[in-house]
């Protein structure tokens, strides 16, 4: 099981920001930026890559989840950044779907190959 799985499941812990029956956000544990939640659905999705049609409804629904915690710590107006890594060349460290809410500073934009 990987390690989101668990904090869904509450054998890990975490700082839960939001949570329905089909989303949970929480704080990232290493924080690149003052704000940085990660919300990921409950569903075990693995990435981007497995994502099937039927699941377009909840990854909009992670997105717009993201846009309400950035509104409740208003960060909306100065903005933020919305990301999702996806396999080896994209960074991804964990095997379960989640979007990165990264603001509350003006972030550096370094996007080059390795
Ligand atoms: P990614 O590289 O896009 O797969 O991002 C994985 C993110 O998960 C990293 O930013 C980690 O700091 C974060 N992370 C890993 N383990 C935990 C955890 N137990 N609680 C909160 N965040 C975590």
């Amino acid at each position: 099981m990987d390690i989101f799985c668990k904090i869904i499941n509450k054998e890990i812990p975490a700082e839960i920001i939001y949570e329905d029956r089909e989303i949970l956000a929480f704080k990232d544990i290493h924080p690149a930026a003052p704000v940085h939640i990660l919300i990921i659905p409950k569903k075990h999705i693995e990435s981007v890559n497995v994502l099937a049609d039927k699941d377009a409804d909840l990854v909009g629904k992670m997105i717009l989840t993201a846009k309400k915690i950035a509104q409740d710590l208003q960060i909306s107006e100065k903005g933020y950044k919305l990301l999702i890594r996806t396999g080896e060349d994209g960074g991804q460290e964990v095997p379960h779907l989640h979007l990165h809410l990264i603001g509350g500073a003006r972030l550096y934009e370094e996007i080059r190959p390795v």
